[in-house]
């Protein structure tokens, strides 16, 4: 029998169970172990509470969940209940799935000013994050600057500028809801340092910003590049590029039937944050592309802005013991082998890049991984081993079918239309369990 702890149960540490079990069938016992009593990582938290077809990935997780020799340890997290090298005494493998769970920092004077927030926490705000519940943005004020050039970016600015009317279906949790419609935001603008020909972003998400019932996006026509050099683009970027194009061809007159604008603003790198306590104001220099890089030209403007969104990219939080790439923000690995018996599968391994489906080849591939390097079968305890340390530590620990109690109990609280009104904090989570 091989033991394998995963650590992780977003996408990654799901895969990466699937893939165990086409590997040893009934020969291998998995525990997904999870800091939060909830499962799916940023499927629940991370996936737009308006974009449920995504969530739907979660039912074949579900499959993999519910099979006899797969265990959800909830509530359990790792480097702080239980040590990476206590879980590698147990299991004969550890797969670190955790995740890149912290923003980027921008870096620039006035980042810490109140107001400035970056995406994992705006964005664990409005899907219910234990951790962000408490965030608290104030949207009082007329104007937004969300900072970044990808499908985050675009998630940010949606929720920003949709009405009541547009969130129903979804599961955005009730304290951001509240809060977003009495917003008093009227422009928000997308600003990145590089042009349309450098964004990240992908043609339906682009899309959906021109189907916005008090919002019209707009792409200054000077900032688009010739479109003869559209050709040489990728096609998924060809198109979004296209989006960008008829964003720039709405007309004046169209623009100003809406109340709220979503502009976006190319070719600026954010310089400095100013304000006094809360942030009013950000000072942008202009950039020209040399090479594909983004190169400051000196000229420099101030736009006024009372809320600030970085989408710039996320980071792995380290645990202690396990070696850590400072410069990456993930853990150091070789194609998510850390050393023999410990790996690491997903945004913890390669970053914050991808699909979800990208996470799919990584977990089959760290598995077979596991397969090279561990040919005979070992006298490891396992989850029996866990369950005793569990039991010495009084541990707390959440179970898939605790799990399903609490998924039930939120689907019972939720509003009209709604497929669920998420918990927010864990004692609820817990509770609604018992
Ligand atoms: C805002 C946002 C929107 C996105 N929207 C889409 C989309 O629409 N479509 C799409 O294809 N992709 C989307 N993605 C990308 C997708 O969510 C990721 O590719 C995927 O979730 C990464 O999977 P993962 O398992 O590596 O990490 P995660 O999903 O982050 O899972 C990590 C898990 O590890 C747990 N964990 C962390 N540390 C510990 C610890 N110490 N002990 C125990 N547990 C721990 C966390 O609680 C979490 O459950 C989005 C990403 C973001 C940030």
């Amino acid at each position: 029998m091989l033991h394998i702890a995963i650590i992780g149960s977003g996408p990654a540490g799901y895969y990466t169970a699937e893939a165990a079990q086409k590997q040893w069938g009934d020969n291998v016992r998995v525990d997904i172990f999870d800091m939060l009593p909830v499962p799916y990582g940023l499927i629940r938290f991370g996936v737009a509470p308006d974009h449920q077809s995504i969530k739907g990935v979660v039912r074949r997780y579900e499959q993999t969940a519910l099979s006899e020799n797969v265990r959800f340890v909830g509530n359990v997290k790792v480097g702080q209940d239980v040590s990476v090298d206590e879980l590698l005494t147990l299991y004969d493998a550890v797969v670190l799935a955790t995740g890149a769970p912290r923003d980027r920092q921008l870096g620039i004077p006035g980042d810490h000013l109140g107001n400035v927030h970056g995406s994992a926490a705006f964005v664990g705000w409005y899907n219910g994050h234990p951790e962000f519940t408490a965030l608290d943005p104030d949207l009082s004020g007329h104007t937004a600057v969300v900072i970044g050039m990808g499908n985050v970016a675009l998630d940010v600015a949606r929720i920003l500028a949709k009405t009541g009317d547009e969130f129903a279906g979804s599961d955005i949790v009730k304290h951001a809801l509240d809060r977003l419609m009495a917003s008093n935001i009227r422009r928000i603008i997308i600003l990145g340092r590089r042009g349309p020909h450098q964004i990240m972003m992908t043609p339906k998400e682009l899309g959906e910003l021109g189907h916005l019932s008090r919002a019209t996006p707009w792409v200054d026509p000077r900032d688009l590049p010739d479109q003869a050099d559209d050709a040489l683009l990728e096609p998924g970027i060809r198109k979004s590029v296209t989006q960008l194009r008829s964003f720039a061809a709405i007309s004046e007159s169209r623009r100003a039937e809406l109340p709220l604008e979503i502009e976006f603003d190319f070719f600026a790198s954010p310089r400095a944050l100013l304000g006094t306590g809360k942030v009013e104001a950000l000072e942008v220099e202009r950039t020209r592309i040399e090479a594909g890089r983004a190169i400051g030209t000196g000229e420099s403007y101030l736009i006024q802005a009372s809320l600030i969104v970085s989408c710039i990219g996320y980071q792995t939080t380290p645990i202690a013991g396990v070696p850590f790439d400072e410069r990456a923000g993930r853990f150091a690995n070789d194609e998510g082998r850390i050393l023999t018996g410990l790996y690491c599968v997903g945004w913890a391994r390669r970053g914050p890049s991808g699909t979800i489906g990208t996470n799919r080849p990584d977990g089959f591939g760290v598995v077979e991984m596991i397969a090279e390097d561990i040919t005979s079968a070992s006298s490891k305890q396992g989850g029996r081993g866990f369950d005793a340390l569990a039991g010495a530590r009084k541990l707390n620990v959440v179970t898939f079918q605790d799990w399903k109690k609490i998924e039930v109990a939120e689907a019972s609280r939720a509003r009209d239309g709604a497929p669920r009104e998420k918990f927010v904090d864990v004692a609820e989570m817990i509770h609604a369990r018992d």
